[in-house]
């Protein structure tokens, strides 16, 4: 601390007494090198331990990715693919049943369940996918849907925006995603996706899925063609519906995976963070939203586990969900697999002295892994890989 400049040493100050920093402020951390980082990770660090202790929480959950196919073109991702593409698929009803029930099976809490947008999807596709699940695994939480695929089930349906979010929970949708956020910045998400929803919609979503009592998540891509101030911008705006709501449930911090996607190959996108800016995005984020967001999740499907773990000693508390198979970063070209047994995470937990959680999707502790010797072996550590392979198409009126 004593290393880096005296405003820096201010600011870390203010934050440890709990203060609300501003937007100048968090743009100097923001940009924080060598000492100054050094000191931004570990005020970072402590304020998590002042906040959440040193548990480390993580979901046995799976991810269901039900199709591909999807219009909208970003250009960040290497996961959607044109209806007539060799590797376009679409899983039917029953397979996404299928797999929800062997989750559960194998000891799975949560399915988080997203998918492309296909041009020609049935108006309440989304709902019979939710209906047909809940029907089959009643006590398994749905966490589904970004605010994109919510924001095209109300195109679709032609219902107003609430309705349709009241009767998925009825439904028993427990929670969304809080993706399709990547930058919140219009000037930033034409270059990213033009046919993306704008901020003030994603905003109005997320809000309205809050007022109704249905939790969210929320996110932001980095590591492309946006600049530090974006990411500030991006933060104090997900503080301030967090002060109005509390509907967040945590900030996940999204490392852009570079490798095949156009934004990188023809958009002049940067390929990606390196550690340091991994290191810079997740202590500012414990900064900047504490007080409002409690829980920060590291993806270690993006990041990697060595570099989760440094995150996990810069403010973040939450190594994510054993997912069980994740097409989506996979597609764009990330090499960290698709499964994280709770053993494996369990042992990486410990090895920086740390204690391992498994929580809920909400964050309500399970079962705090304090004893070693006392370990379950859990069915879910021996869970066959699927590949999204056995592709039927939806058929309309399955459910
Ligand atoms: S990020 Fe989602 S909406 Fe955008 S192209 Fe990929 S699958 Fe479609």
């Amino acid at each position: 601390m004593q290393a880096c400049p005296a405003e820096v040493r201010e600011i870390l100050q203010a934050a440890a007494c709990g203060a609300e920093l501003t937007f100048e402020q968090g743009l100097l951390l923001a940009t924080a090198e060598g000492s100054t980082l050094e000191a931004l990770v570990a005020a970072a660090d402590q304020l998590r331990q002042q906040t959440v202790g040193d548990a480390i929480t993580y979901v046995v959950n799976r991810n269901i990715n039900f199709t591909n196919v999807c219009f909208v073109g970003c250009s960040f991702c290497g996961f959607g693919r044109g209806p007539a593409a060799a590797d376009a698929y679409s899983l039917s009803f029953e397979e996404v049943v299928r797999r929800a029930r062997e989750a559960w099976d194998r000891g799975a809490t949560e399915v988080c369940v997203q998918g492309g947008l296909p041009r020609d999807l049935d108006g309440f596709f989304y709902r019979d996918l939710l209906r047909a699940i809940k029907h089959a695994v009643p006590e398994m939480h749905v966490h589904a849907f970004s605010p994109m695929e919510i924001d095209y089930g109300v195109t679709k349906t032609g219902m107003p925006l609430r309705d349709y979010l009241e009767m998925m929970k009825d439904e028993g949708l427990g929670s969304i995603p809080g993706t399709a956020a990547e930058i919140l910045d219009d000037r930033v998400r034409k270059e990213l996706s033009p046919n993306k929803l704008p901020v003030e919609r994603w905003v109005e979503i997320i809000t309205a899925a809050h007022e109704l009592g249905i939790p969210t998540t929320s996110t932001m891509m980095y590591g492309h063609v946006e600049e530090p101030a974006d990411w500030v911008r991006h933060m104090l705006l997900l503080r301030a519906i967090q002060q109005r709501s509390g509907g967040f449930t945590e900030f996940v911090p999204l490392g852009f995976i570079h490798e095949k996607t156009r934004l990188y190959r023809h958009g002049g996108a940067r390929p990606g963070a390196k550690r340091d800016e991994h290191l810079r995005v997740h202590a500012l984020a414990r900064l900047l939203l504490h007080g409002a967001i409690k829980n920060l999740q590291v993806s270690w499907v993006k990041l990697g586990f060595e570099t989760s773990l440094a995150c996990l000693q810069a403010g973040a508390n939450d190594f994510s969900g054993t997912l069980m198979e994740e097409s989506i970063s996979k597609a764009a070209g990330a090499t960290f697999g698709e499964y994280v047994s709770p053993e494996e995470f369990r042992a990486r937990i410990r090895s920086i002295g740390r204690v391992p959680a498994e929580r809920t999707t909400t964050y309500k502790i399970r079962r705090i892994f304090d004893q070693p010797e006392q370990d379950p072996r859990t069915a879910a550590a021996q869970l066959p890989l699927l590949q999204a392979e056995s592709h039927v198409t939806y058929t309309e009126g399955a459910y």
